[in-house]
């Protein structure tokens, strides 16, 4: 790989994924500038990122998502490219645009794509006029509750209505006949307004059984594109993921080269950039259907990382710097074995109410084939302001079932004090015949429990 010619970037984040970005920037020789609230002054990536700047108080809408105090971070310390990470800023067009008027690279797509991407039924719409198939729904947003009827009319109940900037799982509502669609539609358009100050929604047929797979993409400013094979993150509650695969147990091999062949094209098309994540759902009869892209960096990007070798925040920065792709990759893409993630979230691992505090007591688990990805330490305290996620668990094997056991044995020997963690819930998860299998789909964590089995898009 050609080192990159960044002399510093701004990494606009928090947690596990800034000191990710901190670790890739230290391997190809850039400094780094982290930025924090009052509430991360003893947090890693203050402490591992060569300058910090406090940018305000914890709630992050006055820190982390105040794009004036960010930008003033990076000016003042004359960073010349900005990483953004997930959440937050990540998928903000504005703030992309205001990096670049600004004389700050933005790693990541372009502003107009970001904004395309984060208009779902647009890119909907972008993606089918590519050639990937995407889910019967509406055409665009729906105005009134006559226009929604008339296209369940077409394609049918049970349907799923969406807020078009939606997100994080949020903001969606199933509607399993024509008398439920009129409050539920006024309810997605209000629930719409209230989570993401706009009340645009559309429709799309729900799938009961559904699997998510993903793909990640690479595509540099040149018209390469690569397709790193995908993700399964089946496995969910509330519709956030919990443990996520590479390879997917259940991707026949036929439909994984067509799908990747689709979306080299398809990418391409869109004039999309940089890492990015095609998410789909596969529904019973085992065919995909586009659902939206992310247009960033995603949590559980290690699993790929694992089976292919490569380092995607590494990548994502020299595409940024203008490197091609074929440097970027240093030769073609192989892939090799199994990897697994586990994500493991402060929150009481029956009721799932947040579990926020200081960790009194640690064990990593290591060994070979097991990758910890965290911010945690002894005295460090999991804040109320911000997500969750305490640490992400990977592992690899030379196929499933070594990636499983190893995964069992690394939760077994991961010890958190002090907060209470998803980690017994992972291993419930983990020892399930039907897990176990590769036999599941979205609805699988309802055995686990009422609380696990609430399911945010209400019917
Ligand atoms: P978000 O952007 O909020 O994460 P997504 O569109 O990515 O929303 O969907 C998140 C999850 O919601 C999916 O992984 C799946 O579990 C569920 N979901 C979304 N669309 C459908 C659908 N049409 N049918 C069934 N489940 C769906």
């Amino acid at each position: 790989m050609r080192s990159s010619p960044f002399k510093k970037v701004l990494v606009a984040n928090r947690g596990e994924i800034a000191l990710r970005v901190i670790c890739a920037c230290k391997e190809l020789g850039i400094r780094t500038v982290a930025v924090y609230s009052e509430a991360d002054r003893y947090s890693l990536h203050v402490r591992f990122a060569d300058e910090a700047i406090c940018i305000g108080p914890a709630k992050s809408t006055r820190s982390y998502l105040d794009i004036p105090a960010v930008i003033s971070a990076a000016e003042i310390t004359d960073a010349d490219a900005l990483h953004p990470g997930y959440g937050f800023l990540s998928e903000n067009a504005r703030f992309a645009d205001v990096c670049e008027v600004s004389g700050i690279r933005f790693i990541g797509p372009s502003p107009e794509v970001i904004r395309l991407m984060g208009v779902k039924e647009r890119a909907r719409a972008a993606m089918k006029a590519a050639g990937v198939p995407i889910l019967p729904g509406s055409d665009g947003v729906l105005e009134t509750c006559d226009e929604a009827l008339e296209v369940a009319e077409r394609i049918g109940y049970p349907l799923i209505i969406k807020a078009s900037a939606g997100g994080g799982g949020r903001g969606m509502r199933i509607v399993n006949g024509a008398a439920d669609m009129p409050a539920q539609f006024a309810q997605a358009r209000q629930e719409a307004q209230a989570a993401f100050g706009c009340p645009d929604v559309y429709l799309e047929k729900y799938i009961q059984a559904p699997r998510h797979i993903e793909f990640q993409v690479l595509a540099d400013g040149q018209g390469h594109v690569e397709v790193l094979g995908e993700r399964e993150c089946t496995i969910q509650r509330r519709h956030q993921k919990l443990i996520e695969e590479s390879p997917s147990p259940s991707l026949r091999p036929e439909l994984r080269s067509r799908v990747s062949a689709t979306l080299r094209e398809a990418v391409k098309a869109v004039g999309y950039t940089n890492a990015g994540t095609v998410e789909f759902l596969m529904d019973e009869a085992g065919d995909l259907y586009f659902i939206e892209v992310n247009a960033r960096i995603q949590v559980e990007h290690p699993v790929t990382e694992m089976v292919t070798g490569l380092d995607l925040v590494k990548a994502q920065i020299l595409i940024a710097a203008g490197c091609p792709l074929s440097e970027v990759l240093d030769g073609p893409v192989t892939f090799s074995g199994h990897s697994i993630e586990c994500r493991i979230n402060a929150e009481h691992p029956e009721t799932f109410a947040p579990s926020p505090g200081r960790i009194t007591a640690l064990n990593l688990p290591g060994g070979i084939g097991v990758r910890v990805d965290t911010a945690a330490y002894v005295d460090g305290v999991i804040s109320p302001f911000y997500d969750s996620l305490v640490a992400k668990l990977v592992t690899k094997g030379r196929d499933r079932l070594e990636a499983v056991r190893r995964m069992q044995r690394a939760l077994e020997m991961f010890v958190v004090e002090g907060i209470h963690t998803s980690i017994p819930l992972q291993r419930r998860i983990l020892a399930d015949p039907d897990f176990l299998s590769g036999d599941f789909d979205t609805n699988f964590i309802k055995r686990f429990g009422p609380a696990a089995g609430g399911n945010a898009a209400r019917s």
